[in-house]
């Protein structure tokens, strides 16, 4: 155990994820309570499983408002404050801007973006009470560097950041964080679609020479959800081996 998270809550929506999957079981590690969320059950309950008892499943489909009350919802009848929070979930929908269709350009935002305020601001109000809270939204290094292709994933991503500063700002006198990390190119299902081209194309950017891994994601939310990274807040921690120093 690196950092002590025993007696917090945390809740990691995308938990069915490659890197949602590595951040739950990282704060399991550290003795959060582990709240998954996802949209497949099955898996959900596999991950449970395999963590053990500390560790709860919500299915959830964060794509909606709708959606996200009802996870709020089902906290509320099982009794669940949350400490910690990791946006975590994230969609792509590439397509360069001339050809991107409204809808592609929505759903990213409406997941990616929109999904993480509302979860943040409803979950907020027991942090508050508490006077103690984390907040970790993951944004990625398109925020930064750009995409060509990702126009709708690198605004919602950008608008995580700007999002998290000013949150920060508004929670901070509660002993509330908010920050985000931003992976760089981090084999899971999200990028498994790229070509092959593509990936080369990344690898041959990134000074550390290879791809990063879930677990290095993880560690990162590890430290920014524990006591030990109280004075750090409105921060975005980019973990992405040097391919773009921000
Ligand atoms: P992934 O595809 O393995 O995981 C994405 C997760 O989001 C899955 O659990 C999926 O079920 C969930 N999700 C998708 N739509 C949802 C919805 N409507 N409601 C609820 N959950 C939904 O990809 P990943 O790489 O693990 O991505 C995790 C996060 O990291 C994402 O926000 C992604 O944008 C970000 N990120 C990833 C990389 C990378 O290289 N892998 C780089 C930068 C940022």
């Amino acid at each position: 155990m690196v950092f002590q998270l025993n007696g917090k809550t945390a809740l990691i929506t995308g938990s069915t994820g490659g890197i949602g999957e590595a951040i739950a079981d990282f704060l399991y590690q550290q003795g959060a309570q582990t709240i998954l969320t996802g949209r497949n059950q099955n898996k959900l309950k596999d991950i449970s499983d395999r963590l053990g008892d500390n560790c709860l499943t919500i299915t959830s489909d964060l794509s909606s408002q709708e959606g996200i009350e009802q996870l709020v919802s089902q906290l509320k009848e099982r009794n669940i404050e949350i400490d910690i929070l990791v946006n975590n979930a994230g969609i792509t929908s590439d397509n360069l801007a001339l050809r991107m269709k409204n809808d592609e350009w929505q759903k990213v935002i409406d997941l990616n973006l929109t999904s993480c305020f509302f979860l943040a601001k409803l979950l907020l109000k027991n942090m508050m009470k508490k006077r103690w809270g984390r907040i970790i939204n993951i944004s990625s290094v398109v925020a930064a560097s750009g995409n060509p292709g990702q126009t709708n994933y690198c605004a919602a991503k950008a608008g995580l950041i700007g999002m998290s500063k000013s949150l920060a700002q508004e929670v901070a006198t509660r002993n509330i964080t908010v920050n985000c990390v931003a992976p760089g190119f981090i084999p899971t299902k999200i990028n498994e679609d790229l070509s092959n081209d593509v990936k080369e194309h990344f690898l041959k950017g990134i000074p550390l020479q290879r791809a990063g891994t879930t677990e290095e994601v993880a560690a990162c939310v590890g430290f920014l959800s524990s006591q030990e990274a109280a004075y750090v807040t409105g921060q975005t921690l980019h973990v992405n081996g040097g391919l773009y120093m921000v």
